[in-house]
């Protein structure tokens, strides 16, 4: 069985200081299937992958995290969604040519790093970064310091493991409202940084723990699964359709005789005809009653 596509917590006892080390490899080949997107947006969203899992894994509730990255280059849009139960998806979106090799701000020129944080109950949370770093793991940090002011290092990696696509990345985050010296927490990051990219991803997490901090006491939690899920449906393309105006609806089914919702995230299509549009706006029309 593979070692990959899981995520793993653990904590330096003695330091105050969280760890996350996750590794993805069928996920990440899942999201990017069938799409064609030139090697550096493949290997950017895959780094975007990985943070998100990252950040998803930070959350003490129950609900999902997308981070895009959005400006006015070539790319123009790059965005992975993933939720605390690790279920990831994600899509790019181009309007010009990537040549090989071409870095983050080249890519995506002008742009910011969104961060969006929406719980299943509760307020949604938004925050906007320029990009001013010269890699996603510095926008990322720059983020965590200006909105949680929390110190927090992230490594993140890509590369290949026996001929298969594979990228990794640790995160570590001293614990809010404890004194952790930033001596510790520098050494700690100093030994992270050592890690190399083979050893990420090619090895067994527990292995790779053990190389970078085997003077340290570290306690590891049990992993989780990580996993290319859509949560698109038909009830959620219906409610979409529901928002918008009646008439740009209607004119969409009098001159095509059907709606064609699709997902950018999976390639899921669904096809609504003027009996499923009937349906829709009387479901709604029977909930507003229910509440009147
Ligand atoms: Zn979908």
């Amino acid at each position: 069985m593979s070692h990959q596509d899981k995520m793993h917590r653990y904590l330096f006892e003695n330091h105050a200081v969280r760890g996350e080390l996750v590794t993805v490899s069928q996920t990440w080949q899942e999201i990017t299937a069938g799409h064609g997107y030139p090697q550096p947006v493949q290997q950017l969203l895959g780094e975007l992958l990985v943070a998100t899992s990252l950040l998803t894994a930070t959350l003490k509730f129950d609900g999902d995290i997308t981070v895009q990255l959005q400006g006015d280059g070539a790319l123009n849009l790059a965005v992975i969604n993933g939720n605390n139960r690790q279920e990831m998806r994600g899509v790019a979106r181009m309007q010009g040519d990537i040549a090989p090799g071409s870095t983050l701000k080249e890519m995506v020129g002008n742009g910011y790093l969104v961060i969006t944080i929406s719980p299943t109950q509760g307020e949604r949370y938004q925050g906007v970064v320029g990009l001013e770093g010269e890699t996603l793991a510095e926008c990322l940090e720059d983020y965590f310091m200006r909105s949680e002011q929390l110190p927090t290092r992230l490594f993140l990696r890509t590369g290949e493991h026996e001929g298969k696509p594979g990228a990794g990345g640790i995160l570590l985050q001293v614990l809010p409202a404890q004194d952790t010296n930033a001596d510790d927490f520098n050494h700690l990051a100093t030994l992270t940084e050592t890690i190399k990219t083979e050893e990420l991803i090619g090895l067994p997490a527990n292995e790779v723990l053990w190389r970078l901090y085997h003077q340290e006491e570290v306690t590891v939690y049990d992993p989780q699964d990580v996993q290319f899920k859509c949560t698109c449906s038909r009830e959620r393309c219906g409610d979409v359709l529901k928002s918008l105006p009646q008439s740009e609806v209607d004119e969409i089914l009098a001159e095509e005789g059907k709606i064609d919702m699709h997902c950018d995230y999976c390639g899921s299509n669904y096809v609504y005809d003027a009996v499923d549009i009937a349906a829709i706006r009387n479901d709604s029309a029977a909930g507003d009653e229910q509440i009147h």
